[in-house]
């Protein structure tokens, strides 16, 4: 379950105007209410809507599905295309009796089943329709039809700040050091909810209305109250080395915290720490043997850097 890295190298595994004012508002009068699923809710990609509900003998899981189907794509007005997932499109969208902007992330359910991703796509909804933190992309609702799945997501109107670190080049250790202070706060929030998101890249960090970092796409991320897994995922350059140790990894939380350096040292310097060819980047980490940080940094930066590259349990909540 190795996912390519920034849009480099590939290993194994309508215009519509944004409604200005106060977010929270907009929020509250939206009428997309959150809704919780019950972690037995079948996988919505492959039954039909009408099948689960009549086979259904769990009432709990019958409310949820029937509260799931109220919600359809005829509630929304369709804007211009956000990005491409791995799965879809993510396009703008607006509630048209609440007005409310909202981005609309849509999942082939063919493509879905193509790469046996069912499981996939289950858990991103169930870890992150659990989720609610302003560092965290917000999840209003989901809602299916034969073809497609669709995630009602908070819209966040700055884009990835990959594109941002792409277009300045690397950012002052100023702005790193906030940009790290928001990422760390979101992990915090999501390991005292036992979530391990083992995919942060640049890529899945959204900037908000007030250029407020969001964290996005839990396709990889688990659910894990024993604090420990064993499967390999993520993307190359971010990984840990105990994650690449052997066939069998067992890693905890802190394969987070690992990434936090690498996003503090590509921050600052545009770049992440150990890319290379595939071979070359996997031997790297397994050594930690990081390219040199420029020497015009201060030491404080250098020692972050080091620090959390080191495993200092710095974050361990
Ligand atoms: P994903 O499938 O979640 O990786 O999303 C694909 C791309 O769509 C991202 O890289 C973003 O550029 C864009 N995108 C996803 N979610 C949002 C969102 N909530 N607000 C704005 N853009 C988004």
């Amino acid at each position: 379950m190795l996912t390519a890295t920034n849009k480099n190298k590939m290993i194994p595994a309508a215009k519509m105007q944004h409604r200005g004012g106060d977010s929270e508002l907009l929020r509250k009068h939206a009428c997309l209410n959150r809704m919780q699923i019950p972690s037995h809710l079948p996988p919505p990609t492959i039954v039909a809507a009408s099948s689960q509900v009549a086979n259904s003998s769990d009432a709990e899981t019958s409310a949820a599905v029937a509260r799931h189907l109220e919600l359809h794509l005829g509630l929304f007005e369709i804007g211009r295309p956000l990005g491409k997932g791995k799965f879809g499109r993510v396009y703008l969208a607006r509630h048209r009796t609440s007005g409310y902007i909202c981005a609309l992330k849509v999942l082939n359910k063919d493509e879905i089943k193509r790469e046996r991703a069912e499981m996939h796509v289950r858990r991103e909804i169930e870890v992150h329709s659990n989720l609610r933190h302003p560092g965290i992309v917000g999840f209003y609702g989901w809602f299916h039809d034969s073809r497609r799945i669709f995630l009602i997501l908070e819209y966040a109107a700055g884009g990835e700040l990959y594109k941002t670190l792409q277009k300045e080049g690397r950012f002052s250790e100023r702005r790193a050091a906030n940009y790290i202070a928001q990422v760390a706060l979101s992990l915090i929030y999501l390991h005292s909810k036992n979530v391990m998101h083992r995919d942060m890249k640049p890529e899945n960090i959204l900037i908000g209305l007030y250029s407020e970092l969001k964290l996005s796409d839990f396709g990889y991320s688990v659910h894990a109250p024993s604090n420990r897994r064993d499967t390999l995922c993520g993307t190359l350059d971010y990984l840990p080395p105990e994650m690449l140790q052997s066939d069998k990894p067992e890693y905890t939380k802190a394969v987070d915290q690992w990434t936090l350096g690498v996003l503090t040292y590509e921050f600052l310097t545009g770049e992440a720490p150990f890319e290379d060819t595939v071979a070359m980047t996997h031997r790297r980490i397994l050594k930690n043997h990081m390219k040199p940080l420029p020497a015009s940094l201060s030491p404080e930066a250098k020692d972050f850097v080091h620090s959390v590259g080191d495993f200092t349990p710095i974050l361990i909540l």
